[in-house]
């Protein structure tokens, strides 16, 4: 259906210097105009996104990390000035701490995807309205904008996807968890927990009761006009029911990495952190580097290209040394075929990395090392609750890592 113009060079060069571009407008600019989305790159014009920082596909892929962001803002301005922005760089922080806590709900939304996936093949109904919803072809206008710019550019503004999943949800009467699906399939920052998460809020299941209803005139005024009168939204947003949050349960720990000198290690990148672990600390020099991408695991239907090309073409940009892991070949035929005694991997959250990992394990054909990064290890187990009071923490992350 789309011709695929991705605003996003898959470099790591294009990341930093965007970083730069943006940084000195973090400040005032970025909270004034931040819930205005003027418009993507459909049908090749150019973006309009530029008073937002358009860096979550970095961010995503831990090319960049909070601190780096924090750091390079807090080189302009004062926290002060900066506040508004950095408490957006760390909500992903705190939603990915808060499904570290509570990863059932991701395999809840697992399990609702496989029933969902399989009531889509049996009842019609169903079928023609989440393929309208996914083609962009439901008659809403803004919708069916937002639905086609997601499928050219792999990228939505936030408040587009605030309305986009509203209206999939309360308008449109379909399953939070395929609107769900939808984004993690076409997202080039798509991630198990914010999207999964942010889709649970927008439902009213996350903030139990608190639902969040897109209006035409709120998406007039802030799109600049682009989208006026909108007929047909619904008027009001009951909480989708669900099953009560799970009870809160402590971050597993990670055993140190314990291998021997002589030891044959294989240092492991994947689609949920790109970036090798410090390894000249543990005395490591891998002998093979493999990159594992489970995008595609993470849904029934298929994923678009243009997120996985933008994933291993990042990661190529790193090393040209890896070699791409998939279903043809695994990690324990990688490992096997480099007979490796170990292998060293950043530590993969809640997802579709993590189940991939648990089987290479299960398999038992190799060691595997996990190495989670200490800004993770101190931020997510804060998410305790709300994310008020995660925010209360922000300025002793800041100055650990900002
Ligand atoms: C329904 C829905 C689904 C979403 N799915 C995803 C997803 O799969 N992956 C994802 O990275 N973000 C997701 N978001 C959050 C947010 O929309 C994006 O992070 C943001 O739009 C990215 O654009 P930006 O980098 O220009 O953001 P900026 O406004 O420039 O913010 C800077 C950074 O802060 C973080 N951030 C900003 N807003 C949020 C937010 N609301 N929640 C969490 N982190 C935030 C991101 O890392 C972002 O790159 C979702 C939001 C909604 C409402």
């Amino acid at each position: 259906m789309n011709k695929h113009i991705s605003p996003f060079p898959p470099s790591a060069a294009a990341a930093y210097a965007r970083l730069a571009e943006f940084a000195p407008y973090a400040g005032q600019d970025y909270a004034k105009k931040r819930n205005f989305d003027l418009g993507g790159a459909v049908s090749g014009g150019p973006s309009a996104h530029s008073h937002v920082s358009t860096l979550s596909p970095y961010l995503r892929m831990k090319l960049l990390d909070e601190g780096d962001v924090s750091r390079a803002v807090l080189n302009q301005m004062t926290p002060g000035a900066a506040d508004k922005f950095i408490a957006e760089v760390w909500w992903r922080t705190y939603w990915k701490g808060w499904m570290e806590q509570r990863p059932t709900v991701w395999t809840a939304y697992r399990d609702d995807l496989a029933r969902l996936h399989n009531e889509v093949q049996t009842q019609s109904g169903l079928r023609q309205r989440w393929e309208a919803a996914c083609l962009g072809e439901t008659g809403i206008d803004p919708f069916d904008h937002w639905a086609r710019e997601l499928a050219q550019t792999g990228y939505l503004h936030n408040h587009a996807r605030m309305w986009f999943a509203s209206i999939w949800i309360f308008t449109l009467k379909l399953p939070w968890q395929l609107g769900a699906d939808f984004f993690l399939r076409h997202l080039l920052d798509g991630d198990a927990a914010v999207n999964t998460l942010s889709w649970r809020w927008v439902a009213g299941i996350q903030t139990q009761g608190k639902t969040y209803l897109a209006e035409a005139s709120n998406i007039a005024k802030f799109t600049d006009g682009r989208f006026i009168g909108v007929k047909g939204l619904a008027d009001s947003a009951v909480p989708v029911t669900a099953p009560a949050q799970p009870n809160r349960q402590e971050i597993a720990q990670i055993a140190p990495y314990d291998g021997a000198p002589a030891d044959r290690v294989g240092l492991l990148l994947h689609s949920d952190d790109i970036v090798a672990p410090p390894l000249d600390a543990l005395g490591v020099t891998p002998v093979s580097t493999a990159y594992l991408d489970c995008t595609t695991a993470q849904s029934p239907w298929r994923t678009a290209s243009m997120v996985t090309d933008f994933r291993k073409a990042l990661v190529h940009d790193l090393t040209t040394q890896a070699m791409m892991l998939d279903a043809d070949v695994s990690v324990s035929d990688w490992a096997s075929a480099q007979g490796l005694d170990r292998i060293i991997t950043p530590h993969a959250p809640v997802g579709a990395v993590r189940s991939a990992l648990r089987h290479v394990r299960k398999a038992g054909t190799v060691p595997v090392t996990e190495i989670r990064r200490p800004i993770d290890s101190a931020a997510w187990p804060l998410a305790t609750a709300g994310f008020f009071k995660f925010r209360a923490h922000i300025p002793e992350l800041l100055e650990q890592f900002g």
